[in-house]
């Protein structure tokens, strides 16, 4: 398998590994698989009985090709989904006739980003000890993303990983599932400031890496990194071969910022599986709902939602979506870009969007609507759904239609959202037992001002133990 990225010529290949290193290709665009390796109805039949791991092996082993051995990727997959906390990995679970909820949030942080995480972690670490590297896994976070980065790189021998969280602006359940694992690699820092100024220093620091020692590198776990969507595209065969597939068809609501997991299922369609619409759900930060609904791509204000994990102003994966839309022309994505970043708004032409919105529909929930679907649902369920899962399931309700089985993504736990379950008027369900006593256990971070120069000395300080 080889990958091309969304703004370079068709001719400039690049291996797994590099992709899975590098994370954004050199010209800024993102990574992508030249082509999708095709699995017939007959293929996806035989994929109804395979356990997760087993599935996630034969979904994901053409995308890796021989860049890692068989076995080293058989451990990586069987070692992240032992993590998990229920037998299923992914339950499904009925609400009603036609609605399904694909639990995505039983791995060690409670959100699907451990999905992807997990194994990420573990093919990074393979990766650096084959090319005989170290690497700095360097990010900020809001929330899930760290907590999920964390425990993907808490065994890593290779890597050591600093995760930057805006000093009292996180929960104290996503704060302690990030400052409570007290593994010698693994660095937490509250800056005092805000998410943006983390942000901002972690962008400067991947600007001008001069500062490490000799050979050392930082490496990026965000959402562009191409084997974060690979690890996604398992769990929309999983499910849709258990309700059916190939022989009928599905359709996925799916909350969704970045549009990181909702493409994961375009890649899946793409591949053969049955879909038969993807329903994108957004918060107030709706920017690919009015792509969706007005052809209109245009950043504005950012917004403070009750589903923090889906509040961007950009969406950092609509541009792989871009790039197919635009029959793989990396030069026309690279002008489209372009424009965007000038503007702030970006269109497409009026038969590109047509063929999107076949495929794709979309629906915006504001915080009360959120509320009152986690209040209705669970009168007419006693289901408790996190304020994110609400958006999806909302958007189906309102777009789905009566003769489609349709699943809507669960991204988390309930218990890590209480603020909107409370609102909602719902009791916060309780910890999971593997996490019963979070809010006790010893935390260990570090304090540090919003400044770059702090951070580096930092960084260098601790690294140099090893
Ligand atoms: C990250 C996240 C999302 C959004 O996922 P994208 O890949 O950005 O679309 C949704 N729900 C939860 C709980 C998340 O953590």
């Amino acid at each position: 398998m080889k990958y091309i990225s969304t703004r370079g010529k068709k001719t400039n290949t690049k291996r797994f590994q590099e992709v899975l290193l590098k994370g954004l290709a050199d010209d800024g665009g993102l990574f992508v698989p030249e082509a999708l390796p095709q699995f017939s109805p007959e293929k996806i039949s035989e994929l109804q009985t395979l356990s997760y791991a087993e599935l996630t092996y034969e979904i994901i082993h053409p995308f890796v090709g021989d860049d890692i051995p068989k076995d080293v990727l058989k451990t990586a997959i069987n070692d992240s989904y032992a993590a998990f906390n229920h037998p299923a990995v992914a339950p499904l679970r009925q609400l009603d006739t036609n609605t399904w909820v694909l639990e995505l949030f039983h791995g060690p942080t409670l959100a699907f980003k451990d999905f992807a995480l997990q194994l990420l972690g573990r093919l990074l670490d393979y990766a650096l000890e084959e090319n005989g590297q170290r690497a700095i896994v360097l990010g900020a976070t809001s929330g899930d993303t760290g907590a999920a980065a964390i425990e993907g790189c808490r065994h890593s021998k290779n890597l050591d990983i600093f995760i930057l969280h805006p000093h009292n602006r996180v929960s104290d359940v996503q704060r302690r599932q990030m400052t409570t694992v007290l593994a010698q690699n693994v660095h937490n820092i509250a800056i005092e400031g805000n998410f943006d100024d983390c942000q901002e220093l972690v962008k400067q620091s991947f600007a001008d890496q001069s500062f490490l020692p000799e050979g050392l590198r930082l490496v990026a776990v965000n959402s562009i990194n191409w084997t974060r969507i690979m690890a996604q595209v398992v769990y929309y065969f999983y499910a849709a071969t258990r309700l059916g597939a190939p022989q009928k068809s599905i359709t996925f609501s799916v909350p969704t910022g970045n549009f990181g997991d909702i493409y994961a299922g375009f890649i899946a369609r793409g591949m053969g599986l049955p879909i038969e619409k993807l329903i994108v759900a957004t918060n107030q930060n709706d920017i690919l709902h009015r792509f969706f609904q007005n052809n209109d791509y245009s950043k504005k204000a950012l917004q403070q939602t009750l589903s923090p994990s889906m509040d961007i102003m950009v969406s950092s994966n609509f541009e792989r979506l871009l790039f197919d839309l635009h029959g793989n022309e990396g030069d026309t994505i690279s002008k489209l870009m372009a424009q965007f970043q000038q503007n702030g708004q970006l269109h497409v032409n009026d038969k590109i969007w047509q063929q999107a919105k076949q495929l794709f529909g979309s629906y915006s929930s504001d915080n009360n609507s959120i509320c009152e679907t986690i209040k209705t649902l669970y009168q007419q369920t006693a289901y408790i759904a996190d304020p994110h899962t609400a958006t999806g399931i909302r958007a189906c309700n309102e777009l789905g239609n009566a003769t489609t089985a349709t699943v809507a993504l669960a991204t988390a736990h309930p218990v890590k959202f209480s603020d909107a379950i409370t609102k909602a008027g719902l009791p916060v369900p309780a910890l999971p037992e593997s996490m019963s006593d979070l809010l006790t256990r010893t935390e260990n971070y570090r304090l540090l001002g919003n400044s770059l120069h702090a951070l580096k000395t930092d960084i260098c300080a601790y690294i140099k133990q090893y």
